[in-house]
């Protein structure tokens, strides 16, 4: 009897572990700014204000670093997680196909989300006349 109930525990146990470290390095995550929407991305940088492509936010110098649209400092900006659109150039090559399937939808929706959300502000400032 004992023997039988440890035949289904092993199949209880099983669980593949694979490995998703490298998406969730907070190195690669962009950060927003609250005030202005802008978007800091470590893959891309600030060429603008002399911040190199591969420079993580964590990296950026506090004191110095100010968003390069409204001035906002680094407490400004919030986390908005790792880029996981594939039009990057090293991470498309990294993940190959499963991710390029995917993404394009996320993107699109970032997108026109961000559209809609303009959109309707822009239309609220008509209507108030
Ligand atoms: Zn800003």
């Amino acid at each position: 009897m004992e023997q039988e109930s440890s035949t289904t525990e092993e199949v209880l146990i099983e669980a593949p572990s694979e490995e998703s470290v490298p998406t969730d390095n907070p190195d690669t995550h962009r950060f927003e700014c609250r005030s202005c929407g802008f978007v800091y991305d470590p893959a891309e940088g600030v060429k603008k204000v002399g911040i190199e492509a591969g420079t993580p936010f964590s990296a950026l110098d506090v004191v110095s670093f100010r968003c390069p649209v409204c001035r906002s400092p680094v407490a400004a900006f919030r986390d908005i997680g790792p880029r996981d659109k594939p039009s990057g150039f090293e991470e498309n090559l990294k993940f190959g196909l499963g991710v390029n399937v995917l993404t394009p939808g996320q993107k699109n929706v970032l997108i026109f989300g961000g559209f809609a959300l303009a959109f309707a502000f822009f239309l609220s400032l008509y209507s108030l006349r």
